[in-house]
């Protein structure tokens, strides 16, 4: 599933190709693929509007269009943009299309239809207002991780007002927006740092190893263009940061610092993998509910 790296890239591509285009007409054959507002008026309420940015919010593509319009876009699970010229076949999995003035479409192809488009108004500030027109759209959502403001000290703040475990705190949309389950697992492979270990047992140096662990890996997986595991594509192809990858997905492989199998356990219905000799859960935090979950598989 595209997280951070993903939908960045996307953005990062899709920029130059469509700023300053025109939307001309709106098709869609699946009316569940409009969030917001209702089917009707999304389409008649983009026709005539000028795209003027690409931009990313938490994995959400986020179109600045003409007249305080934003069209939000979440590719969720399976979700590819394609833009070909107008007229150009595709097929049943298209399911939203865009059609630009200028003679190119920009198809939404989505497999398990699990994306949503909607089209939200900003204010004078440039927030993105959500359906009720008065709320952030993503008031829900944490921090960007590689914002210039998200420091240690941001990070240590928010970290210290948590409990739980580690992974899913970083799979929490509401602590850091952007980190699915390949990151996850990816940084807290680089911090040395089990995935079951409790977030409020962190020394300040797990901290900073964790902050600068979730930085690099999100930074360094969008020079790769994100991770093609799946149906993720950009829209100049495939990304390369699968062959890059530490932890996630290796289970039984040698994990790369060690050399010993690369374990596997499920948690919250998720995959996680991690190496048990590089990532040491203290002692004192192998309780019996720990030991169920590491002996999940
Ligand atoms: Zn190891």
């Amino acid at each position: 599933m595209p997280e951070l790296p993903e939908v960045e890239t996307i953005a990062r591509e899709l920029r130059p190709l469509v700023v300053g285009a025109l939307i001309r007409e709106v098709w869609f054959d699946w009316p569940r693929v409009v969030k917001h507002p209702t089917p009707d008026r999304f389409s008649e309420e983009l026709r005539g509007r000028e795209i003027l940015d690409v931009a990313r919010r938490a994995k959400w593509l986020v179109i600045t269009l003409s007249g305080d319009g934003v069209l939000a876009l979440q590719v969720k699970m399976t979700g590819q943009l394609h833009l070909v010229p107008a007229g150009t076949e595709h097929d049943r999995h298209v399911h939203l299309r865009f059609e630009l003035a200028d003679g190119r479409w920009l198809l939404l192809r989505d497999v398990r239809k699990f994306a949503r488009a909607g089209l939200y108004r900003r204010d004078e500030a440039g927030r993105v207002l959500g359906a009720d027109e008065v709320a952030d759209l993503f008031a829900e959502h944490g921090p960007e991780p590689l914002d210039d403001d998200f420091t240690l000290r941001a990070f240590r703040r928010i970290l210290r007002r948590r409990k739980g475990r580690l992974k899913p705190l970083l799979l929490d949309q509401s602590f850091v927006a952007g980190i699915g389950n390949i990151y996850a697992d990816e940084a807290l492979w680089r911090a040395r740092l089990h995935p079951l270990r409790a977030a409020a047992s962190l020394h300040p140096d797990d901290e900073r190893r964790l902050y600068q662990a979730v930085r690099a890996v999100l930074t360094e997986a969008i020079e790769r263009r994100g991770s093609s595991i799946d149906d993720y594509i950009s829209l100049e192809g495939e990304g390369g940061m699968q062959h890059y990858l530490n932890a996630y997905g290796r289970t039984g492989k040698p994990c790369p610092r060690c050399g010993r199998p690369t374990r596997r356990i499920v948690l919250g219905a998720r995959g996680t993998h991690f190496c048990s000799w590089c990532q040491r859960l203290p002692a004192a935090q192998r309780t019996p509910q720990v030991q169920r979950l590491l002996a999940s598989a």
